[in-house]
């Protein structure tokens, strides 16, 4: 696959992903500019050759409104890497949404309240926080802007943008 390049707006905020070859001719075309480069494969354009851009910043500011990637169940399981957030389970069929402090008990229908959790997982669980069930605690998060732009497994380059709001 060839490689790609991480857009950022004028705020440093990703907005989508192009071609590295694209993200050069927006640099060339003076609609860009590199942030970040590959340390290897230049692109090689009229016997010479440039460094390939990893991460490009456009002038322009263009909202993206991250915060409207809603809380639903395969939100979640995405989010979790499809794997049970207590055993590791990855058994698609069997994963279900766990609150982490039980609605019973006061918990709340946000990002950092719901996991995924295998039926098992959840049925041992019960309506008890995981300390009260004996079981590991876990952590959850809203997902990254680099999440909501579908990007799992970024860059090293990439990361300092996948910060959450
Ligand atoms: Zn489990």
């Amino acid at each position: 696959m060839a490689k790609q390049t991480l857009v950022l707006n004028s705020a440093y905020l990703p907005l989508t992903t192009v071609s590295s070859l694209r993200a050069f001719v927006l640099i060339v075309l003076g609609k860009a500019e590199a942030v970040h480069y590959y340390a290897d494969e230049p692109i090689r354009a009229v016997e010479r050759e440039f460094l390939r851009p990893s991460v490009i910043r456009i002038s322009k500011y263009i909202d993206m409104n991250y915060g409207k990637l809603k809380l639903t169940k395969p939100n979640i399981l995405k989010r979790d890497n499809f794997t049970c957030q207590y055993c590791g389970s990855k058994d698609r069929g069997s994963l279900t949404i766990d609150h982490i402090v039980p609605r019973s008990k006061g918990g709340t229908d946000t990002w950092s309240n719901v996991v995924a959790a295998c039926w098992n997982c959840n049925n041992k669980k019960g309506s008890r926080t995981p300390e009260q069930a004996g079981m590991k605690s876990v952590k959850a998060t809203r997902p990254s802007y680099l999440y909501a732009l579908g990007i799992n497994n970024p860059p090293e380059d990439w990361k300092p943008y996948t910060f959450t709001k």
